[in-house]
């Protein structure tokens, strides 16, 4: 580890820190804290911080409802956009249940089973996430809008891009919590944005991911804006993803995805990695896109993939196999979006191309043309099949995909499928604007 207990220790005594932040996610991928005061340090540190289970959406009935949380060290960090006097820190945790074991509605504890199970091949698993988002303007009461002044496009410079310096203080805030930033910039859309932070073993970019949405809403907040990670804002412009970046190493650190005796530059591994991708992609989705709004990102026309396959050259797939090689060969899976839990989409994409590697399946053949431009009957003939187009077909994918459903566990497939449905229901059933535009005058 990067840290030991006495280092925590000297760490708050030197950095003058008075509050110590215990974080965990729910299985919807929402962040969640309490705050301790640094006398209750060391009781924190021996995994004795009890919190109420019942109380956190998907995790446990009011009956069985003591849940502790054992910080993992490695994770301590500032954060530097609170006081300097009397600092704040925090330590992500794993949940465990009294009796000490794992709790396994924690989906930080269900990426770690599989990291383990990587592990016991040989391999470490490596991703780097691309995060977009959107920065719009609060109203007068402080409430988030889709509103924006903002008409600046892809890689757009300032005065256009009003975003500049946001970006700017997102990036320097991010750095300073031990952030490597890669680049930043303009997305395609009015008032999107990218920032990309290096790609670390999988466990690491999940915090990341969790720590980078949570700075950037900071941040944004801190001028006068809105960051939103919402998949699909907007009508008629591009939603956000979060392309997962991803390969596999041995445990010296070799890619094992890259063979350069090989057309593509891809290893044996590294198709059948692909092939237990696309094998799953259906029963992956209503984690890789877990709102009613995520599927209104996936259709044709805004650079977001709608068919299942793959390519070395085209952008239109779910999966893209981006230039570099050498040790940074990668596999590029361009569905998930920042709304995902990151820490199940990982465990999914790690075990289901693991699963691949195990079951050395055969990758279909690539396709190097624009897929949005090829009729029905094309697409069936080459095989292509669709993701779900909708969180309801999602949830039914999911519950057909066995493989899926072990590695989530039973406690979350249960916990998840049952908000999913409810989610999905309370959306059905609304009379939407679109409607009554469409309708009221004409019946
Ligand atoms: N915003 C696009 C999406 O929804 C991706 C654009 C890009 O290729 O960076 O996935
Ligand atoms: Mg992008
Ligand atoms: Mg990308």
């Amino acid at each position: 580890g990067r840290y030991s207990k006495e280092d925590i220790f000297r760490m708050v005594e030197e950095d003058d820190v008075e509050f110590i932040r215990l974080q965990f996610t729910d299985i919807f991928g929402v962040l969640k804290n309490v705050a301790i005061t640094s006398s209750q340090l060391a009781k924190a540190l021996d995994n004795k911080c009890m919190f109420d289970g019942s109380s956190v959406e998907g995790f446990v009935r009011i009956e069985e409802s003591d849940m502790y949380l054992y910080p993992d060290y490695d994770t301590f960090e500032i954060f530097p956009w609170r006081p300097q006097q009397g600092k704040v820190a925090r330590l992500i945790c794993d949940v465990y249940t009294p009796d000490g074991k794992p709790f396994m509605g924690d989906s930080r504890n269900v990426l770690k089973k599989v990291i383990k199970e990587a592990a016991d091949m040989g391999y470490l698993f490596e991703v780097g996430p691309e995060c977009e988002f959107f920065l719009f303007h609060t109203d007068d009461n402080g409430q988030p809008t889709t509103l924006s002044h903002e008409r600046a496009g892809y890689f757009d410079l300032g005065p256009t891009d009003l975003g500049e310096n946001v970006r700017r203080d997102m990036v320097l805030t991010l750095e300073d919590m031990g952030f490597e930033i890669e680049a930043s910039h303009h997305e395609v859309a009015p008032a999107q944005h990218e920032i990309d932070f290096k790609y670390d073993e999988a466990l690491i970019t999940a915090d990341n991911i969790m720590t980078f949405k949570l700075t950037v809403k900071t941040i944004a907040k801190r001028h006068g804006l809105y960051a939103t990670f919402m998949p699909k804002p907007k009508y008629g412009i591009n939603g956000s993803g979060m392309h997962v970046n991803m390969s596999l190493a041995t445990m010296a650190g070799k890619n094992i995805f890259a063979d350069d005796s090989d057309k593509l530059g891809l290893s044996e591994d590294a198709y059948h990695f692909i092939a237990g991708i696309l094998e799953h992609a259906k029963g992956m989705a209503a984690v890789t896109n877990p709102l009613v709004n995520s599927y209104k990102r996936l259709v044709p026309g805004y650079e977001a993939p709608v068919y299942i396959a793959w390519s070395a050259t085209n952008r239109s797939p779910l999966i893209r196999i981006p230039a570099s090689r050498g040790n940074g060969t990668r596999v590029e899976l361009r569905n998930p979006d920042p709304s995902a839990n990151p820490y199940l989409v990982l465990a999914l994409c790690l075990a289901a191309g693991l699963d691949g590697i195990k079951r050395k399946l055969k990758v279909p053949a690539s396709v190097d043309c624009n897929i949005f431009e090829m009729t029905d009957e094309e697409r069936a003939a080459s095989g292509i099949a669709t993701l779900p187009e909708n969180l309801y077909e999602a949830v039914q994918c999911m519950k057909n995909d066995k493989f899926v459903c072990d590695v989530l566990g039973d406690h979350i497939v249960e916990k998840y499928t049952e908000a999913k449905l409810k989610e999905w229901e309370d959306y059905r059933t609304r009379v939407s604007q679109w409607e009554i535009d469409e309708y009221l005058a004409k019946f």
